[in-house]
């Protein structure tokens, strides 16, 4: 059972003061007794009573601070130990286990055993939590650093392999190779820009301007613009029934997320194809579904599709543009909605991405100030 800490040391006080009183008691009857029957022997043969009784009271007295004394001595120092093992040991564990983390090293943990029993457990949990969290942060860390590197330096080395050659006259710049050459400029301001992007999205300073925004109306919007490049692709976009709802949102953002993925659905999906958007009305909120007859997912690669870097065919969809950031940055800014995106796909069929956002009148809206 869980006692909170304080509770547990008020226990401990009032049980140590019980203790020292018994002692006293039981001390201070039993010398009284004791010296009360050698005054009842002595007095037959004394003929000076009154100082009799004086002298022994005063050695009860004596006799029973002693052991008062002795007694409290020795409780105080079984509880001591107590305190010490129960406090101050796991507290000088925690400070260790803190310093080593702040040393670099993140792979520590406090042992626990069981739930935790009172504030000092749930100290030590939460500890334990903070270094998986910063373990985490720091594999992230590592893995973004990594495949940051990795994005650069395709677009580096062709770009300077380009260039060397013009340079020793190998080749001429024609129209093409500038052309091929600022494709690759492109990538990289644009992989530059989306980092941005996600660190922008994930900091804790970044907040939403949201207002009222009815989602037919971004979701058109979004739609009008990228019409024309669907029509060159000659991929049917269409709009299935959309129902009449309000979010609060921050509307760039919306536009940003719809955008991120419907660029996806005509990435992925070949000439003749289709791209369809329907909504429905949930208890609380609006589920968007973007449907395309695309090439698909590998159930595999799924449930990764929505982390930093992630591409399914890295080479493949390097040539198409994507650096794989565009669902990490939406899933970013769904989370930031208070809301939810996950993908369903049957490889060679197509894919679903589906987006629940709450509704502006909904409940779930009051916790949005706390998110965005
Ligand atoms: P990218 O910028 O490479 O498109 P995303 O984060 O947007 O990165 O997507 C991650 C990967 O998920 C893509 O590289 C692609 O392999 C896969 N993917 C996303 N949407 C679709 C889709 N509609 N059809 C097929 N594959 C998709």
């Amino acid at each position: 059972m869980k006692s909170s800490l304080s509770f547990r040391l008020s226990i401990l006080l009032v049980i140590y003061t019980g203790a020292i009183l018994v002692i006293a008691s039981i001390a201070i009857i039993n010398a009284t007794h004791y010296h009360f029957q050698l005054y009842g022997n002595e007095m037959a043969e004394s003929h000076h009573t009154a100082k009799l009784l004086n002298s022994h009271l005063e050695q009860a007295i004596i006799q029973s601070i002693g052991l008062t004394i002795g007694g409290a001595f020795i409780i105080t120092l079984i509880l001591s130990i107590y305190i010490a093992r129960r406090i101050s040991s796991p507290l000088i564990s925690m400070r260790n286990l803190t310093l080593v983390m702040a040393r670099g090293k993140r792979d520590v943990r406090l042992p626990l055993k069981g739930a935790p029993k009172d504030e000092l457990d749930e100290l030590a949990a939460s500890i334990n939590h903070l270094a998986e969290q910063l373990e985490q942060q720091e594999q992230l860390r590592i893995a973004m650093t990594e495949n940051i590197a990795h994005e650069l330096r395709t677009p580096l080395t062709t770009l300077n392999s380009y260039l060397a050659s013009i340079q020793d006259g190998v080749w001429e710049p024609t129209p093409e190779r500038i052309q091929s050459s600022r494709e690759e400029i492109f990538r990289l301001t644009q992989l530059v820009q989306e980092l941005e992007e996600l660190q922008m999205f994930n900091s804790s300073e970044f907040s939403l301007s949201r207002k009222k925004v009815p989602v037919q109306r971004s979701i058109e919007q979004v739609m009008d613009l990228m019409r024309p490049s669907f029509k060159q692709h000659e991929i049917q976009l269409s709009l299935g029934h959309l129902p009449d709802a309000t979010i609060l949102a921050d509307e760039s953002r919306l536009v940003q997320i719809w955008t991120n993925i419907l660029s996806n659905a005509l990435k992925f999906t070949p000439k003749g194809g289709i791209v369809r958007l329907d909504g429905k009305i949930m208890a609380d909120s609006i589920l968007i579904t973007i449907t395309d007859s695309g090439i698909g997912i590998p159930p595999k690669d799924l449930t990764h599709i929505f982390e930093r870097f992630y591409r399914v065919e890295k080479s493949r969809n390097r040539k198409m543009g994507g650096g794989g950031l565009g669902l990490a940055i939406t899933k970013t800014l769904v989370g930031r909605h208070a809301g939810q995106v996950w993908a369903e796909s049957k490889e060679g069929e197509g894919t679903q991405i589906y987006v629940e956002l709450p509704l502006a009148q909904s409940k779930i809206k009051n916790s949005l100030d706390n998110i965005g």
